[in-house]
């Protein structure tokens, strides 16, 4: 069967309800096909320890403010997921869950969205797809070579799984220094990084990455280190120390820049993430180095398309408080296409 509407939303993470907000504040119709089979997008698969780096009140999507969470300056990923299980239904935003899109296709004047549930055809799409879905690993010498446990961010949960063991945590961005400080004092952790950690002075979270105080550092890298609590707590006890990166994996570990060998059990790849974009491949936008390019959160060559999320690819960074700004202005984008 296949339905009709303005817009489609691919992905119903808070990138793609905050779009749908303004869609709906400007009383565009549209409909958010979300993959995941509850509300909540990528949080939903956080590691258990992970808190947000803001408190909750500068962590709000428009129209209505985080709660604080009981007993957390800073919330956990299950407050967020509840957060926005909440904001899809006290703002009735018509999202369907469980639904993948399979491929957007250029029919002339129409997009036609190939789901896994039906095809729906629609004046322009908002892609939100994030990237949680596609993990990135750098190609190192001796990856296949190495016969312990290699994981990525998406795949880590708990730091007890590794209780005893030795531990490279490899990556110097957010996401790398929290979980080598969750792997401190129960693994032994070594945790080499591409450069040097830069850390936000202690007084900053979050806020400075929205505000543009502080350089984001790429495509979902988040950039420069919030010292949170467990973060801090690492570094200042001096178990989470970084050094320069090793030059490949070997038998048995890792293989350091000076000849130097060190054992390994297991080795987290926290080396951040690409843009999920399999689903607009059809469109062929890609240009000679692999980018789409983009005006603002616009397709540059297709108006009806617009990026929402993705780090600070097409706008602000893509927080939680961030993204409402970018969402605010495809919304308006959009609605001046279509009048
Ligand atoms: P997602 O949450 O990934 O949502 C995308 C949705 O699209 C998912 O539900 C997915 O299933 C769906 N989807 C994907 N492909 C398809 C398809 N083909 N068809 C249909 N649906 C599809 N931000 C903050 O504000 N504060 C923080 O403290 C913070 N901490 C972070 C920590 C980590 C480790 C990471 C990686 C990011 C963090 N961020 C933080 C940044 C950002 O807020 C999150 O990455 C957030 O999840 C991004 O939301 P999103 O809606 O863009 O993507």
């Amino acid at each position: 069967m296949t339905q009709r509407t303005n817009v489609v939303v691919i992905g119903g993470g808070q990138a793609g309800l905050a779009a749908g907000y303004h869609l709906r504040r400007l009383g565009i119709e549209f409909v958010v096909l979300d993959a995941q089979p509850a509300p909540g997008g990528a949080w939903q698969h956080a590691w258990d320890s992970l808190r947000l780096f803001s408190p909750a009140a500068y962590s709000s999507l428009p129209g209505r403010l985080m709660p604080a969470q009981e007993g957390q300056t800073c919330p956990d990923a299950a407050h967020v997921v509840a957060y926005l299980a909440d904001y899809e239904k006290r703002h009735e935003l018509p999202a369907q869950h469980g639904v993948f899109v399979d491929t957007v296709h250029d029919d002339g004047m129409v997009l036609r969205v190939e789901t896994d549930s039906g095809t729906w055809r629609a004046r322009t799409v908002v892609s939100a797809t994030g990237t949680w879905t596609r993990p990135f690993v750098p190609a190192v010498e001796g990856r296949r070579e190495f016969p312990g446990r290699q994981l990525h961010t998406v795949q880590y949960k708990d730091p007890s799984e590794f209780a005893g063991q030795r531990v490279v945590g490899v990556g110097g961005g957010n996401p790398g220094a929290q979980i080598a400080a969750d792997l401190t004092g129960h693994a032994q952790v070594t945790w080499p990084t591409q450069r040097p950690p830069r850390y936000l002075h202690d007084d900053i979270d979050g806020r400075a990455l929205d505000e543009g105080r502080a350089d984001p550092g790429g495509v979902a890298s988040l950039g420069d280190i919030v010292a949170v609590p467990p973060v801090r707590a690492a570094r200042d006890t001096g178990l989470l120390a970084a050094r320069p990166m090793f030059t490949r994996l070997t038998a048995t570990g890792v293989e350091w820049a000076d000849g130097s060998r060190q054992d390994a059990d297991a080795v987290t790849w926290c080396t951040g993430f690409r843009p999920a974009l399999a689903h607009l491949a059809g469109l062929r936008l890609r240009g000679v180095r692999g980018h789409i390019a983009t005006v603002g959160t616009r397709a540059a060559d297709d108006p009806r398309l617009h990026f929402l999320g993705y780090d600070d690819w097409t706008g602000l960074a893509a927080t939680l408080i961030g993204v409402g700004r970018t969402a605010r202005e495809a919304a308006r984008e959009i609605r001046d296409l279509l009048a």
